[in-house]
């Protein structure tokens, strides 16, 4: 056999032998390793809602299981409603001059609401829950609650009423009645959670949402981020509405729209300005996006109550935040947009 014919022998016995290597391979590296899966569970009030890519069922579903487990935890801690709840517990110590233990998901929920009431003068303040409790009822009886009544809630309402030991990790709510809502920021903090449980089980790729609550991590195969649309107010002439893309952030969206009620051709929202006790009443919608939700959640229950102009400095003043803010104060829609919000716009 000449020199030639060898190599082709022998490199066609190579090709033959790398042919049977791919054949035996195939059904791991031909198997594609990121398929979309979507679940949703009724949480915390709402419909929360998991898009997750995730190579089979076999990885996706327990996954998913596992962060609505940790967000249904989260709704036994955090949970104004649920009257055996952590935080309904150390509500019932109000006024008793008892310090309260407060676990770690409480404690780090509570760190965090009083910051953001200190930067916002008290504009987001958790201990609005008396003047929530009196709002609820005249959503349900659409009658504006009785001014008395408000001016007594109010003196149960005041973020300097809640002190926290940081040494200690314990609470006291001083003022009789006090009650605490983590309504503005519970929801944020538990997608965020939820994230984290899917990335603990390798899930990177994935999406968590929950009444316009959303915790964004890795973003689809071969996309820049998860395509969300940022609405607009139900309005004649509002702008038509802008899509972000969100990746390894939190976005959430605060205002009337879904949650008010119509008192003598009002409309008063569901977000509640603490120095006054009333609902707001001009009409707006909010979209934050943040590092995280907690901070986007948070932020736009705050933005809402501070108004357009006090409110984007605030989100300006935060490391990598934007606003959208789109309001009807009377007749003409105003929009406007923090400096960082183009950033996430989709575009060329
Ligand atoms: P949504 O409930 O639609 O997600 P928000 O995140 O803005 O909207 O939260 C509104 C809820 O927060 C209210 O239903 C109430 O429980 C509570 N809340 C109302 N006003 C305030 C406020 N100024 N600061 C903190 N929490 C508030
Ligand atoms: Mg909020």
């Amino acid at each position: 056999m000449t020199d030639s014919q060898n190599l082709r022998r022998l490199f066609g016995l190579q090709t033959g032998l790398l042919a049977i290597l791919l054949l035996t391979a195939c059904p791991t590296l031909c198997r594609p390793t990121a398929i979309r899966f979507e679940f949703s569970e009724p949480q915390m009030g709402v419909p929360f809602r998991i898009v997750l890519y995730a190579p089979d069922r076999a990885t996706a579903e327990p996954a998913a299981r596992a962060a609505f487990t940790r967000i249904s935890q989260l709704n036994d801690i955090l949970s104004d409603y649920d009257t055996d709840s952590e935080l309904s517990r150390l509500s019932q110590s109000a006024g008793s001059g008892r310090t309260v233990k407060v676990g770690d998901d409480l404690w780090f929920v509570l760190m965090r609401s009083q910051a953001l009431a200190e930067r916002t003068g008290g504009a987001f303040d958790v201990t609005v829950g008396p003047a929530v409790s009196l709002w609820r009822k005249a959503r349900r009886e659409k009658k504006l609650p009785n001014p008395a009544k408000l001016a007594e809630a109010l003196k149960a309402v005041g973020y300097q009423k809640l002190r926290l030991d940081l040494r200690q990790h314990t609470a006291q709510l001083v003022a009789p009645y006090m009650r605490l809502d983590l309504g503005a920021i519970a929801k944020g903090y538990a997608v965020d959670e939820a994230l984290k449980v899917l990335r603990a089980h390798g899930i990177h790729r994935a999406l968590v949402s929950g009444g316009g609550d959303m915790a964004a991590g890795d973003p689809p195969p071969g996309k820049k981020g998860w395509r969300i649309e940022v609405g607009s107010l139900d309005a004649t002439n509002a702008p038509v509405p802008r899509f972000v893309l969100l990746a390894n952030a939190g976005l959430a969206t605060s205002g009337d729209l879904f949650q008010h009620v119509e008192i003598d051709g009002r409309r008063y929202s569901h977000i509640i300005d603490p120095r006054t006790g009333i609902g707001l009443s001009d009409h707006s919608l909010v979209t934050v996006i943040a590092p995280d939700a907690i901070t986007a959640d948070s932020l736009a229950t705050a933005v809402s109550v501070l108004g357009p102009e006090r409110g984007r400095r605030l989100i300006e003043g935060t490391k990598g935040a934007a606003v959208r803010i789109v309001r009807l104060p009377g007749r003409t829609i105003e929009t406007s947009e923090s400096s960082r919000f183009k950033r996430f716009c989709e575009g060329p």
